[in-house]
């Protein structure tokens, strides 16, 4: 589901920056012995912590994966700009917008109809591309174990997400076009800050539990332990939940979230499955690093700056297009509603624009998130372990190019990541210089 509405991309955008630890990591069909691999240097004999994790070479599966993600990587984007602007300047737009009105009548049915009429068109041209993407190939590399049935429900239960969504909020920066045409970017991008922060806590409360169960940890000792993790990292009084993502993928997730009494760490059971107590908890480690360094709040903030930029260009570009070519889009302004795949098409280009910011910022704090994890646990071979175990199941790249890391890259490498958990105890030096240690 490639092209939907803007403030649905927005959400998903907010919300793949910060928490996801390990997106698209998979199990490779050689599993890893459950021990840690030994690893050479070992200068502090005492502490199994300080011994360095060496990075793995990537296997020939894995660059092959790499690479074909990369090429799809350039497809879905320009798939992304042709589909709407195709729809636009087909005049394809305007006749979905003359049929919207007769049958809606007023500007709000109208809008409505609209919305859920294109939404449903770009699922259909969307769907042999997402596929071969989300289904075909992910089964073809041993990345997924979902059941055709399943993916095509999400699928359909996205729609309907993005549909309902839609139809109830898409009218506001139509509202705002119309009454404001000069300043409507300005008041849509700060309306919609307090609508990322409501997506940020209905998010993982009532919408990924459409998805998949979210039931108590099984392992309770397992349970404890990140509890007791929890409480050294100051988070009090929350509650641990195990997704069963088992049934669908092989990727890991965890994030902790909400507030109060919403407040919730959250397991896939793929994660429980593939790494060791210690490990994982260096993970959970890191996913409380977001929480307690509040890069959920940081990153929407971030995107709302993002957003008034992309919007005011967006503005400017959707004028200079309407002007030249409103004989092929049969509309003249911005507030009508067939102006919706335009301005699809014109965000996709200032997300491309705009990304490498938003990315850097990303890396910079998975990178903090990485530091916290290391000064909560001091496990540094555990943490460079989970790593490498997850870069060997995801069939992932440690050193992966420039234009990956610029273009694509949320997380810092897998290889500087490793090279980091090897390099990084400040603890240790003070500890030598206290000369008792603790
Ligand atoms: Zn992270």
């Amino acid at each position: 589901m490639r092209a939907i509405l803007p403030f649905i991309a927005l959400i998903l955008m907010a919300f793949g920056d910060g928490r996801i630890h390990a997106q698209a990591v998979g199990l490779e069909a050689a599993p890893m012995p459950a021990s840690a691999k030994p690893s050479t240097g070992t200068e502090s004999v005492n502490d199994p912590e300080r011994v360095p994790v060496p990075v793995p070479e990537p296997s020939a599966k894995a660059i092959e994966f790499h690479r074909g993600n990369n090429l799809l990587w350039a497809v879905d984007e320009i798939w992304a700009l042709i589909v709407p602007g195709f729809i636009a300047f087909s005049g394809l737009s305007a006749r979905i917008r003359d049929f919207s009105r007769r049958l809606g009548r007023n500007r709000f049915f109208t809008i409505g109809i609209y919305v859920v009429l294109y939404l449903i068109l770009v699922f259909l041209i969307d769907f042999p591309l997402s596929l071969y993407q989300g289904y075909y190939r992910l089964h073809a590399y041993g990345l997924s174990n979902q059941t055709f049935l399943k993916w095509l429900r999400n699928g359909l239960v996205s729609l309907g997400v993005a549909a309902i969504v839609g139809v109830c909020f898409t009218w506001v920066p139509y509202l705002l076009l119309e009454k404001s045409p000069r300043r409507w970017w300005l008041y849509t991008a700060l309306l919609i800050v307090p609508f990322l922060f409501a997506a940020m806590l209905v998010m993982p409360i009532w919408i990924a539990p459409l998805f998949n169960d979210f039931g108590p940890m099984k392992n309770k000792s397992l349970e404890q332990s990140i509890l007791a993790l929890a409480e050294k990292a100051n988070i009090q009084e929350s509650r641990v939940f195990e997704v069963n993502k088992s049934v669908d993928t092989n990727a890991v997730n965890a994030y902790v979230t909400g507030f109060l009494s919403s407040k919730r760490i959250v397991l896939w059971d793929t994660l429980i499955a593939k790494l060791g107590e210690k490990e994982l908890l260096c993970v959970m480690a890191h996913e409380m690093g977001h929480y307690v360094l509040g890069h959920v709040v940081r990153s929407i903030l971030l995107s709302s700056i993002i957003l008034l930029i992309g919007l005011f260009l967006v503005d400017r570009m959707g004028r200079l297009l309407i002007a030249r070519f409103i004989h092929l889009l049969r509309f003249d302004r911005l507030s009508d509603v067939a102006s919706v795949p335009l301005l699809m098409m014109l965000i996709q280009v200032n997300s491309l624009i705009l990304s490498p910011a938003v990315l850097a910022y990303s890396r910079y704090q998975e990178h903090e998130a990485d530091r916290y994890a290391l000064d909560l646990t001091r496990a540094n071979h555990s943490a460079g372990m989970a790593f490498a175990k997850l870069q060997k199941e995801n069939l992932g790249v440690p050193r992966p190019s420039w234009f990956y890391r610029i273009f694509r890259a949320t997380h810092p490498s897998i290889g500087d990541r490793i090279d980091f958990c090897n390099e990084y105890h400040p603890w240790i030096n003070s500890q030598e210089v206290k000369s008792q240690g603790d």
